[in-house]
C-alpha cells in the first residue's frame, strides 16, 4: 500500500488522502495527537518537540491537501493554519517588508481592505487590482508579489492564473493564489504556474461548517521556510481535534464537490429563467463572462451563486422566505447557506446582492425551496 495508488480519481485520492501506511491493530486515519510538548531528552531535533511547532496530527492532514492541491510533485510543502485569514497573513506578511510592493484584488475577499491598511503601516505598497480583464498587467512592474482570488468572493470573477503568473514572473514577482472558492479538487494553481496556493479550510474542503482552517501550499523551499517561521512566531496554529475533524472531512471531499456543485449549476440554470433575477453568476453556465477563463483552468465550478433581487428589501424577504436554506454567512457547508452581501458593507455589491451556498440537499427539492421562496417574495 505505498506508492502510487492505482487509480488517480478525485474520489479515490480523497478517501486516501495523507493516510498512513497500515499498520496492524491501528486505525485508517489516527485519532487526534493532544500534546503541548512531546518526550524530548538529549538535544532538542524533530520532528516533534514543542505543540506550537509540530503536530502529528497536522502533518497528516498536510499530507492530505498536499496529495490533492499538487498530486504527485515532489518538493511541494504543505502548511496548515488556524484560519484562512491566518494562512493569508502568513504569506504576505513573512514575503513583504517595507518598501515592497504587492497587487491585491480590490474584489476579493472582505478582509483584505484590513489587510491593506496593516500592510501600510508597515511601509509595504499596496496595489489594487479587479480580478477580471488583466488589469493587474499594469501595475505588476517593481511588485514583489502578486495576489489573486480566483474566482473572487462574492462576485464570482474569474482571472487567467497562467497568463498572469508568467508575466508576473517575468518582472521577479512571486504569485499567490487564494483557491478557497474552487477548492483543490477544481483547481490546481501550483500546476497553473502559482508559487502559493492559500485557502481557507472553512469552507468547502472541510464542508460542514464546525471548523476554522487554512493552508498554504508552496514549491519554493526557501519562501515556505518564511512561511513555515512566521506560523511559529504568529502563533496562529489548528487545534488537534480541528486538524483531524478536517482530515476525516476530506474523506468526502468529491462527493459533496460533485454533488454541491452540481445542484449549483442547476440552481443558476433555473434562476436564469426568473425575470426578477439579474446579475447572475456561476462560472460553470457557459454563458457566464467568466466561463472561457474558467474552463481552461478549472476542473469544477465550485458551489456558490450569486445574484441580485430589485432591492434590499426583495433580498430580504427572498431569504426569510426560503426553508431549506440557512441565511447564514460562509460557503461552501453541506447544509445551503445564502445571504444579503450587502449587511457587512466593504463588498462594492449592490444592496439586493445574494451570495448563495449550494448545499448536499436533493438538487429537485433545493430549487423548488429557492423558486418557492422568489414567488412568496414578489413585492
Ligand atoms: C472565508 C475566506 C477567507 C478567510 O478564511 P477564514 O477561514 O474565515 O479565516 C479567505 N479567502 C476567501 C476567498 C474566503 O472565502
Amino acid at each position: 500500500m505505498t506508492g502510487a495508488l492505482p487509480g488517480d480519481g478525485d474520489g479515490t485520492r480523497a478517501v486516501r488522502a495523507g493516510l498512513p501506511d497500515p499498520v496492524k491493530h491501528e486505525p485508517a486515519l489516527p485519532g487526534p495527537v493532544f500534546a503541548a510538548h512531546y518526550h524530548l531528552p538529549g538535544d532538542p531535533t524533530g520532528p516533534y518537540t514543542y505543540g506550537r511547532d509540530e503536530n502529528p496530527t497536522w502533518t497528516l492532514l498536510e499530507k492530505a491537501i498536499g496529495e490533492l492541491e499538487v498530486p504527485g510533485r515532489e518538493g511541494t510543502e504543505t502548511l496548515v493554519f488556524a484560519s484562512g485569514m491566518a494562512a493569508i497573513s502568513a504569506v504576505l506578511f513573512s514575503q513583504l517588508g517595507s518598501g515592497d510592493a504587492v497587487v491585491l484584488p480590490d474584489d476579493g475577499y472582505q478582509a483584505l481592505p484590513l489587510l491593506r491598511t496593516q500592510l501600510e503601516e508597515y511601509g509595504i505598497e499596496v496595489r489594487t487590482a479587479p480580478t477580471g480583464g488583466d488589469a493587474q498587467l499594469d501595475v505588476l512592474d517593481g511588485a514583489r508579489l502578486l495576489w489573486i482570488e480566483t474566482p473572487s468572493n462574492p462576485g464570482l470573477d474569474v482571472c487567467d492564473v497562467r497568463r498572469l503568473a508568467e508575466a508576473a514572473h517575468a518582472r521577479g514577482a512571486l504569485v499567490a493564489v487564494d483557491n478557497t472558492l474552487a477548492t483543490p479538487l477544481g483547481q490546481r494553481p501550483l500546476e497553473l504556474g502559482a508559487d502559493f496556493a492559500v485557502a481557507s479550510g472553512t469552507k468547502q474542503l472541510t464542508g460542514h461548517g464546525d471548523i476554522l482552517l487554512g493552508y498554504v501550499a508552496g514549491r519554493d523551499a526557501q519562501a515556505m521556510a518564511a512561511v513555515r517561521r512566521w506560523r511559529k512566531i504568529a502563533g496562529a496554529v489548528p487545534g488537534p481535534m480541528e486538524a483531524w475533524l478536517a482530515h476525516r472531512s476530506i474523506a468526502t471531499l468529491q462527493l459533496r464537490v460533485e454533488r454541491q456543485n452540481a445542484t449549483a449549476l442547476a440552481l443558476a440554470r433555473a434562476l436564469r429563467e426568473r425575470p426578477e433575477v439579474t446579475g447572475l453568476r456561476y462560472p460553470g453556465l457557459p454563458e457566464d463572462p467568466a466561463h472561457k477563463v474558467a474552463a481552461q483552468q478549472m476542473r469544477r465550478f465550485g458551489c456558490v451563486v450569486s445574484f441580485t433581487l430589485a432591492s434590499r428589501e426583495a433580498a430580504d424577504r427572498f431569504l426569510a422566505a426560503l426553508r431549506l436554506v440557512d441565511d447564514a454567512t460562509s460557503f461552501g457547508g453541506v447544509r445551503s447557506t445564502a445571504e444579503r452581501r450587502g449587511r457587512w458593507g466593504g463588498d462594492a455589491v449592490p444592496e439586493g446582492f445574494v451570495r448563495f451556498s449550494v448545499g448536499c440537499e436533493d438538487p429537485e427539492d433545493l430549487v423548488a425551496d429557492v423558486l418557492r421562496a422568489l414567488d412568496a417574495s414578489a413585492a
